[in-house]
């Protein structure tokens, strides 16, 4: 879509070729994606782990939503949250590193059903070093939660439980997600132009 047809704040007028998915969309498939998670997991305690800081608009809408889901469903047991953060990127590229930052309390995963929601799946480095630490923290059963997969060639494969949407291979900011921290506060994710690359390309590179 055409971004002049959407609410977008006007500093990112100049910076953004095309809106792909809007904000009313992502909501209405979070609401349909929590019924599928509940459908799988059913009536068990679940921790719903945030993967930061991307996935933090998905997130909390899909706990939103999982809870109105379990709550009507009469679930009698508890959904708490927790949070990791991960790094990879430099402007639009991974650097092939991970980094993994507030995951070192073990009795938070031992023997706990995790639900990993992150924002996007690219290569699969970090989804994968997230699935590995968990499982060695002694997690019991893991799910994994996409907001967005880029129909890519993985470098590494994971279970791809729950995913929103598939998107094409292009460099996507908004709903959460940056282009070196800037278009988080997008409400819809789209692609940016190159006139907003070279912008906010960061002065290091
Ligand atoms: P992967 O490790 O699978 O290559 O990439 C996963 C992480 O890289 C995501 O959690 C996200 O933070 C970042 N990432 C990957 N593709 C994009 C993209 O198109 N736009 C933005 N803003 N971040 C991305
Ligand atoms: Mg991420
Ligand atoms: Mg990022």
């Amino acid at each position: 879509y055409d971004t002049s047809l959407f609410l977008v704040p006007s500093c990112y007028k100049d910076d953004l070729k095309s809106l792909i998915i809007c904000e009313g969309l992502i909501k209405d498939r979070i609401r349909k994606l929590a019924r599928e998670i509940h459908e799988s997991v059913g009536d068990q305690p679940l921790v719903m782990l945030c993967v930061l800081k991307g996935s933090y608009r998905f997130f909390t809408a899909l706990v939103d939503e999982l809870t109105i889901t379990r709550a009507d469903l009469t679930c009698s047991t508890p959904l708490t949250v927790d949070f990791v953060r991960a790094m990879s990127y430099e402007d639009t590229e991974t650097t092939g590193k991970v980094q993994l930052v507030g995951l070192s309390n073990l009795e938070e995963v031992r023997g706990q059903n995790i639900l990993v929601v992150d924002d996007i799946i690219d290569s699969g480095l970090t989804l994968s070093r997230i699935i590995h630490t968990i499982k060695e923290l002694g997690a019991a059963k893991i799910w994994t939660c996409l907001m967005l997969s880029k129909r890519v060639k993985r470098r590494i494969e994971n279970q791809e439980d729950f995913v929103a949407f598939n998107i094409p291979d292009k460099f996507i900011v908004g709903y959460g997600l940056d282009y070196n921290q800037k278009f988080r506060d997008l409400n819809h994710i789209c692609v940016m132009s190159p006139t907003g690359i070279a912008k906010y390309k960061s002065r290091s590179s």
